[in-house]
């Protein structure tokens, strides 16, 4: 197991469309091991592989508190099934963008596809957090960030700071993990 550095914006990978895992191999138990190993470190509540730079539909989540034993989930080609009518806003916040909070409005509730490490099939209906977590985590495998859901002006405003940043070779680094808030997700 390894903790993998996170790719941050303006990086390029983070657009990719990545591909359906065909095989549930020891290379994908050994990539999710990686993944929750790193998502726990940054911290962070969901990562999906292409933000380890691993361009394979494969997310790994866990919701559960900080005072709460851990409820590790893994979602192998997720694929929403379908959308509640009704929206619900919440202040997201992603690893791969550091330090940049914004309200987003996605649906309610969702049903969500998809095979676990055994290769079994599976249907849920996610509501609240996990709703909201597996729409991010699931644009992220179709290369769409949150900043996308925001406005034109906000986003620009964003994506240029990050790209100063990297230019002056001081990527934005995410803050200690004892100021993460709740709402830091994947
Ligand atoms: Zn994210």
């Amino acid at each position: 197991m390894a903790i993998r550095d996170i790719l941050v914006i303006p990086d390029k990978r983070l657009r990719l469309k990545s591909e359906p895992i065909k095989t549930i191999d020891k290379s994908v138990r050994d990539l999710v091991d990686d993944m929750f190993e790193t998502m726990y470190a940054a911290p962070g509540i969901g990562l999906a592989a292409i933000q380890i730079g691993i361009p394979q539909r494969v997310v790994t989540m866990d919701l559960a508190k900080k005072d709460e034993p851990a409820e590790k989930r893994v979602f192998i080609n997720p694929e929403i099934t379908w959308v509640s009518d009704e929206k619900s806003s919440y202040d997201e916040g992603c690893l791969s963008i550091p330090e940049f909070y914004e309200e987003v409005e996605r649906p309610k509730k969702v049903k969500v596809k998809y095979l676990d490490l055994e290769g079994q099939e599976h249907e849920i209906e996610a509501d609240g957090l996990l709703a909201t977590c597996l729409q991010h985590e699931i644009d992220h495998t179709n290369g769409v960030l949150f900043i996308d859901h925001i406005s034109k002006l906000k986003r620009d405003m964003i994506v240029k700071k990050f790209k100063k940043a990297a230019k002056r070779g001081e990527p934005i680094k995410p803050a200690a993990a004892d100021d993460v808030p709740e709402h830091h997700l994947g």
